[in-house]
């Protein structure tokens, strides 16, 4: 059985991808320094895997705590998704992401190859493309950045591609994960006023905030508000499992989209994040937002062709499995 290292393995979509991998019959050890995931993340996936969860409370910063890990562990491969993730925060503290996002990357990288450790799947972001007019968005298309965080995701793909035969780099581009596991027990959990759509709506949804607003109504698209392509976080973890398993078993590198393909505008996603709640919710129209941009989904045929991948589910099972996190994280709060 192979042992894979999760870096950020408590976080959202870490915490799914530990799930699915250890479904799949691997062997999975965390590493996460909590801070941006809730303590009591290790103890819930005990709880739905049923089997004792090996967590090591540790820093990618931190040269000396990695390299401990892989002196403790045989591992084959890892998944690497430690990392700050807010493209509003990163404006404001560019060193800071620059340090965490490309920083942690080479250390991780340092200690895996002192260890002989050379298979690596890399969490990036459709935010590599920039703001484009080609839409769906092949894996092929020039990458630029718009904000700190989408040059550190480009600057770790430029990092892992200058690296030898030896190794084996899995590169997947998430476009908008959004939903929560089916046991509604992990999911997404903001502590501040959220920053992504579905999020938000399910504290409209909860009465904890008032209002959506609408980012703009006047966008070249079917209903004049932004589309995205939002992907189901089981169905994102099942490309973690999909991507590892190929550089395990083939030693080759890969790098595609992780997305449906399919195209949804934020009053789509409020209708059916209203349906799944059964409420009429409360939003209004209000200014574009800076760097927003009209349209971005994922050409997914690349992740189809080379590791078989296929998101399955869909925009009503994304907003009813959120919901039945949120609301059900909110009555045990009561
Ligand atoms: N959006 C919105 N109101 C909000 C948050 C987001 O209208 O409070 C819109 C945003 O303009 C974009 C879509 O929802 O069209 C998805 O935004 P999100 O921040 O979730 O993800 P992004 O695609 O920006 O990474």
């Amino acid at each position: 059985m192979a042992k894979i290292l999760l870096t950020g393995g408590a976080g959202y979509i870490g915490s799914h991808t530990y799930l699915a991998l250890v479904e799949a019959g691997f062997e999975v050890v965390i590493f996460d320094n909590f801070s941006n995931a809730k303590p009591d993340v290790p103890s819930r996936l005990q709880d739905i895997s049923g089997d004792a969860v090996h967590v090591i409370q540790g820093d990618v910063l931190n040269r000396d705590e990695l390299a401990a890990v892989f002196d403790a562990h045989q591992i084959d491969g890892v998944v690497h998704f430690a990392a700050k993730k807010a493209v509003g925060e990163s404006v404001e503290k560019p060193l800071e992401y620059i340090h965490t996002n490309v920083g942690g990357l080479l250390n991780l990288l340092s200690a895996m190859d002192g260890a002989g450790v050379r298979r690596i799947v890399f969490s990036s972001s459709a935010t590599v493309y920039g703001d484009t007019d080609v839409q769906p968005i092949p894996e092929d298309h020039p990458r630029t950045y718009t904000s700190p965080y989408a040059y550190t995701k480009i600057a770790g793909e430029q990092i892992l591609e200058q690296l030898n035969d030896d190794w084996a780099v899995g590169i997947l581009r998430y476009f908008n994960p959004v939903g929560a596991h089916q046991s509604a027990m992990i999911g997404e959990d903001p502590s501040d006023i959220p920053n992504n759509l579905v999020p938000y709506i399910a504290k409209v949804a909860t009465g904890d905030l008032e209002q959506l607003a609408v980012f703009g109504d006047d966008y070249d698209t079917p209903d004049g508000t932004g589309v995205r392509d939002y992907i189901h976080v089981e169905d994102l973890a099942n490309g973690h499992v999909l991507s590892i398993k190929s550089l395990l078993e083939t030693g080759s590198s890969h790098t595609v989209n992780l997305g449906t393909g399919e195209g949804s505008s934020v009053l789509d996603v409020v209708r059916a994040y209203g349906e799944a709640c059964d409420q009429d919710l409360n939003y209004k129209i209000a200014p574009r937002r800076d760097g927003d941009v009209a349209v971005l989904t994922a050409r997914p045929t690349k992740a189809k062709e080379e590791l078989g991948f296929e998101a399955t589910r869909s925009l009503a099972d994304m907003c009813r499995s959120s919901w039945a996190w949120v609301s059900g994280q909110r009555r045990n709060s009561k």
